[in-house]
C-alpha cells in the first residue's frame, strides 16, 4: 500500500484540481478523499507537489531491436520515467520493422522483464515500411499493438493509405502518420526559408507537411478512420485540423517540446549543430505562434517526444548527412512546464489533458485517469523546481539534445507505475 498525501492532484478526467491524499493498492487507485489514513501503508509526502495520472508519450523510438547502441526498450523505458512518463509507445522502424506479430510480442516482453515505463508498440502500416503492402494489422493489434504507422516515413501511394484506414477501422486503431510529402526535394537538411538560404543548406518547405496533412484529412472523411497526425509543425496544418474538427471529423494531432521552444532561426544561430536537425525540420516564428495557439485553444490533443536516439558518432557527421532526430523523453515535461506553464500559455489542468488525458483516449489506453479502481500510474511533479539540464546524466544511451546546459523552471519528482514508485527524486 503506498498512500500519497499533502499533493495537489489535477486529474481533467474527474474534474479534480484539489488538495487531496491518494491511496494505491494492488496497483490499482484504491480512494482518493481527503485526510487518508491506512495502516501499514507507505507514506509518499508529496508537499508542494502536483499529482497527476501517469503521463504517456505517443511517439518514442526505442531503437530495440536492431540498434541497441543507439538505445535499448530497457534504456529507453529507464529515460521514460526519468523524465515522469510512466508510459511510451514506440514506432515500428526498428531492425526488423514491427510489421508482425513476432517483433511486437519481443517488444512487449522487453518491455515487461525492465519492469520501468509500460512499453506499448506501435505496428507498422505497411511491410517493412516500405509502402507498398499492408502489414499484418489484424494480427499485430491481436498481438498487443496500440496504433499503426510508418513514421519515419510518409505513407506516399493515397490508395494504400485509403486501405490502411480501412483496416484500421474495424480494428480501432488509430493511423498515425508522418506528414511529408516529396514536393519535389531529395535530401533537405532543414525548413526552406531565408535561414537555408543563409546557411547553403537544402530546404524542405512546409507545404510538404501541409500538402499530406490535405490529404489525411480527406481520406479520413472517406474512411471514417481515427487518423493521427504525428509532430504537427505548421500553421496551415494546425488550421486544417482545427477545420477538421470543427466538421466533426476523427482527427488528432501531436505537437513535439523542440516545435514549440525552437525556430529555424535556432538552426542557424548554433552554427550547424546538427542536435538541431531533425524530421519535420524547426519552423520559423510564425509556425511556433501558431503550434502555441493550437496547444491553448485544444486543436493540438497531445504533446508526444518523438524522442530520437543517435549514437554521437553519427550526429558528428556535417550537417547534411546527420541523421535526423534527438531525444526529449528527459526534458519534454520540464518544456512544457517552463514554456507553457510558467508562461501563461496553458494551465496545469491542459497540460496533464496533453500528458495523459488524451494521450490514452487518442490510443485507446487503459489509463490517462485517477478514478478508484484505475491503473495506480501516477507522475508527481514539481511546477517550481529548477534544475540545470545536464545531458551527460540522462538514462538515455544518447545524448543528441539542444538543450544541453538550459535552467528550466519546473521538474519532475517521482514517477509511479502500477503502484510500484520506480523513479524519486532523480534515482531508480
Ligand atoms: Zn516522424
Ligand atoms: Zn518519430
Amino acid at each position: 500500500m503506498l498512500l500519497i498525501k499533502n499533493g495537489t492532484i489535477i486529474d481533467p478526467s474527474q474534474s479534480l484540481e484539489k488538495r487531496i491524499d491518494l491511496l494505491i493498492r494492488d496497483g490499482r487507485v484504491e480512494d482518493i478523499d481527503e485526510s487518508l489514513e491506512a495502516e501499514g501503508a507507505e507514506i509518499f509526502d508529496a508537499a508542494d507537489l502536483i499529482v497527476a495520472p501517469g503521463f504517456i508519450d505517443l511517439h518514442v523510438h526505442l531503437r530495440e531491436p536492431g540498434y541497441e547502441y543507439k538505445e535499448t526498450i530497457a534504456s529507453g523505458a529507464r529515460a521514460a520515467v526519468a523524465g515522469g512518463f510512466t508510459s511510451v509507445c514506440c514506432m515500428p522502424n526498428t531492425n526488423p520493422v514491427n510489421d508482425n506479430s513476432s517483433v511486437t510480442s519481443f517488444i512487449i516482453e522487453q518491455g515487461r522483464a525492465a519492469k520501468l515505463a509500460n512499453v506499448f508498440p506501435i505496428g507498422a502500416i505497411t511491410q517493412g515500411s516500405k509502402g507498398e503492402h499492408l502489414a499484418e494489422i489484424g494480427e499485430m493489434k491481436a498481438a498487443g499493438v496500440v496504433a499503426i504507422s510508418d513514421d519515419g516515413r510518409p505513407v506516399r501511394d493515397s490508395g494504400v493509405m485509403r486501405r490502411a484506414m480501412e483496416y484500421s477501422r474495424d480494428f480501432d486503431l488509430a493511423v498515425v502518420d508522418h506528414c511529408e510529402d516529396g514536393c519535389g526535394v531529395t535530401g533537405w537538411a532543414m525548413h526552406e526559408g531565408e535561414y537555408s538560404a543563409l546557411m547553403g543548406l537544402n530546404g524542405l518547405p512546409g507545404a510538404a507537411e501541409d500538402l499530406h496533412v490535405a490529404r489525411d484529412i480527406t481520406l479520413a472523411e472517406l474512411t471514417g478512420a481515427r487518423v493521427h497526425i504525428a509532430h504537427i509543425s505548421t500553421a496551415r496544418s494546425v488550421e486544417m485540423v482545427r477545420q477538421a474538427k470543427r466538421s466533426g471529423l476523427p482527427v488528432t494531432c501531436e505537437v513535439t517540446p523542440h516545435h514549440f521552444t525552437l525556430t529555424d532561426r535556432d538552426v542557424y544561430e548554433s552554427g550547424y549543430d546538427t542536435n538541431f536537425k531533425m524530421a519535420p525540420p524547426l519552423r520559423p516564428q510564425s509556425d511556433l505562434e501558431a503550434v502555441i495557439e493550437g496547444l491553448r485553444d485544444g486543436t493540438i490533443d497531445a504533446i508526444a517526444t518523438d524522442h530520437a536516439p543517435h549514437h554521437a558518432n553519427e550526429k558528428m557527421l556535417e550537417f547534411d548527412h546527420a541523421p535526423n532526430g534527438i531525444i526529449g523523453l528527459e526534458t519534454a515535461v520540464r518544456l512544457t512546464l517552463d514554456r507553457l506553464v510558467d508562461r501563461g500559455v496553458i494551465s496545469l489542468m491542459r497540460m496533464v489533458e496533453l500528458l495523459s488525458v488524451n494521450p490514452a483516449r487518442i490510443f485507446n489506453l487503459n489509463r490517462g485517469t485517477l478514478k478508484v479502481g484505475a491503473v495506480a500510474d501516477v507522475t508527481i511533479f514539481d511546477p517550481n523546481g529548477e534544475i540545470k539540464i545536464d545531458a551527460s546524466k540522462f538514462q538515455s544511451k544518447s545524448r543528441n539534445t539542444p538543450f544541453g546546459g538550459w535552467e528550466l523552471k519546473g521538474a519532475p519528482a517521482a514517477t509511479i507505475v502500477g503502484g510500484r514508485v520506480v523513479w524519486r527524486d532523480g534515482k531508480g
